[in-house]
C-alpha cells in the first residue's frame, strides 16, 4: 500500500538513504530538513522537499493527510553533546516533543525513530539486546533515551504505532547517497580520505582494549539494511504500541580490521598511528538483532565489511569526481 510519508532529516545520511528507498518503493514522501547538516542535493528528486524545522514543518503540513512520520533529524556528534549539552536537549528531546504533539493534535497514526545503541551506554554483556540497562555514557545518548521514553508515552496515551530503531555503526552507501559530514568523525568516511589523500594518516583511538588485537570492536551495518528495516517497521508498526529493536549486523569487526579492509578496496596503503582512547568509547559494541528477526522479519544482506568498505568508497569517489 502507497503512504504518505514525512521523513524529517531526510537530507542526512541515513535519513536520505531512507527517503530515497522509500520513493523508489513507490510512497509519497515528503522530506524535511533544516540543512543545518544535511544537504540539499541529497534529497532524492522525486521527494517533495521542505527546508524547515521538523516540528515547525509537521505542526504545518501534518493535517495534509499523513500517514506516518519517520523521524531522522537529530544533532548527532557524541564530543559536541558533551560540551554543548543544550544543543542537544533543545535540537533533539525538545523538538521531538513537539514534533509528538503535532502528531497527536493531526492524528498521525505511525512513527519510527531514529534512536542509537548509546542508549545503552557500555553494555554488560555482548551482543546487547533490547531488555540490556539504558545507561547513555553521552548526553546524545541520553536525549536519545529521553525521546524513546517520550514516544512510549504518547503511543500508549493517543495511539500511535510507534517504533524505535536502535542503530549500531552505519557505514556504506546507496549509490549517489552517503555520508558527508562536515564534521566527520566516523571511523570508515576518515579512513577512506586517507585513502583519497584529504587525510595524512589515520589515528587508532587505543590499542590496549581487551580485545583480539586491542583495538575497538564496533557492529558495523550496511545503510541499505538498515533502510530496509525501516520499511518493514512502518509495516509491523501496531497501534498504541511503542517496539524498540537494536539494528546491526550482528558481527563486530576491530578498528584495524576496518583499515584492514579500507586498504584491500582502496590500494592505498593508509599509515595509521595509535592514538589515546576517545574518551567514553567502550570496547565492543555488537547488536543482538535476533527481536527484529523475529518480530519484523529483517535479516541483514549485506554484512560483508569489504563490501560495506566497496560501496562507502564507490560514494566517496563518485562525489570527489563530481
Ligand atoms: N575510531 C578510531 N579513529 C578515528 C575514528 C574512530 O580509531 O579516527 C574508532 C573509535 O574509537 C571507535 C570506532 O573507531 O572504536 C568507531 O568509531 P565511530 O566514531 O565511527 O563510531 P562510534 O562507535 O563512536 O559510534
Amino acid at each position: 500500500k502507497t503512504l504518505k510519508l514525512m521523513v524529517t532529516g531526510g537530507a542526512g545520511y541515513v535519513g536520505s538513504v531512507c527517503a530515497a528507498r522509500l520513493v523508489e518503493a513507490g510512497h509519497d514522501v515528503t522530506v524535511v530538513d533544516d540543512l543545518s547538516t544535511g544537504h540539499a542535493d541529497a534529497v532524492h528528486p522525486d521527494a517533495t522537499f521542505v527546508e524547515g524545522d521538523a516540528a515547525e514543518v509537521a505542526r504545518r503540513l501534518l493535517g495534509d493527510g499523513f500517514d506516518g512520520v519517520l523521524h531522522f533529524a537529530a544533532k548527532s556528534l557524541v564530543g559536541e553533546s558533551m560540551t554543548d549539552p543544550a544543543k542537544y536537549w533543545e535540537g533533539n528531546v525538545l523538538t521531538s516533543l513537539r514534533l509528538l504533539e503535532a502528531m497527536r493534535d493531526h492524528g498521525t497514526k505511525r512513527l519510527v525513530f531514529s534512536s542509537t545503541a548509546a542508549t545503552y551506554g557500555e553494555p554488560e554483556s555482548s551482543p546487547i539486546p533490547e531488555t540490556a540497562p539504558t545507561q547513555p555514557t553521552n548526553t546524545y545518548g541520553a536525549t536519545k533515551l529521553a525521546i524513546d521514553h517520550a514516544i512510549t508515552s504518547f503511543s500508549r496515551a493517543h495511539g500511535i504505532a510507534a517504533v524505535s530503531l536502535r542503530y549500531f555503526n552505519v557505514a556504506g552507501a546507496y549509490g549517489s547517497f552517503g555520508e558527508r559530514h562536515t564534521t566527520e568523525t566516523h571511523l570508515i568516511p576518515l579512513v577512506l580520505q586517507v585513502a583519497t589523500g584529504d587525510r595524512e594518516r589515520i589515528q587508532i583511538f587505543g590499542d590496549d582494549y581487551p580485545t583480539a588485537d586491542g583495538t575497538a570492536i564496533r557492529d558495523y551495518i550496511h545503510v541499505v539494511d538498515l533502510a530496509d528495516a525501516h520499511q518493514l517497521a512502518l509495516r509491523h508498526a501496531a497501534e498504541g504500541e511503542h517496539r524498540i529493536y537494536n539494528l546491526g549486523s550482528g558481527t563486530g569487526f576491530s578498528v584495524l580490521e576496518v583499515i584492514e579492509a579500507c586498504r584491500r578496496t582502496t590500494g592505498h596503503e593508509i599509515p595509521a598511528a595509535v592514538a589515546p582512547r576517545r574518551a567514553g568509547d567502550p570496547s565492543v559494541l555488537v547488536a543482538s538483532s535476533e527481536r527484529a528477526g523475529d518480530e519484523l522479519g529483517w535479516k541483514p544482506e549485506r554484512t560483508d565489511l569489504d563490501g560495506i568498505v566497496a560501496d562507502a568508497w564507490a560514494f566517496t569517489r563518485s562525489r570527489r569526481n563530481a
